[in-house]
């Protein structure tokens, strides 16, 4: 099987029920929130957004960017509130499903601490309860491993 894409799926189905693009344009984020509603709700971090679904033979990937405002500085707790404007991709592999691996490719966003007396000039954003930094499995996925070892 080639290489399948949500947005490409999606927009082939609506244009094969006589969709034109424009009225494609809107559905599409629509649908990818329907997605993390019925498919991530309570596991994945409610402030990143789906974007994108790639599925192919053996994996299926899916592309997550945050849109918080507000990400919380790891040494001194205080909220920031000033993005730095770069951005960091990370991915986490996960639970598989229905046969396929399954990959999180996630876009955070850097921060600068503006608090005086902080030595954390800027920081990436964490994912709590989802992914830890420096690994390279979700949580839930790390812990079934242990659990099956
Ligand atoms: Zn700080």
């Amino acid at each position: 099987m080639e290489r399948q894409t949500g947005s490409h799926v999606l927009s082939a189905t609506l244009a094969r029920g006589s969709c034109s693009p424009n009225e494609i344009a809107p559905i599409y984020p629509l649908e990818m929130e329907a997605r993390t509603f019925f498919d991530w709700a309570g596991i994945v971090p409610d402030f990143l957004l789906l974007h994108n679904i790639e599925r192919e033979d053996t994996r299926i990937q899916y592309d997550w960017a945050s849109r918080s405002r507000d990400a919380v500085c790891p040494r001194c707790e205080p909220i920031s509130q000033a993005p730095a404007h770069e951005y960091v991709d990370q991915l986490w592999q996960d639970l598989p499903q229905a046969g396929r691996t399954v990959w999180h490719d996630v876009r955070r966003q850097k921060d600068v601490c503006r608090h005086p007396e902080c030595p954390q000039h800027d920081f990436v954003e964490r994912l709590p309860g989802f992914a830890d930094e420096k690994a390279r499995k979700t949580l839930r996925f790390q812990r079934h491993c242990v659990a099956r070892a």
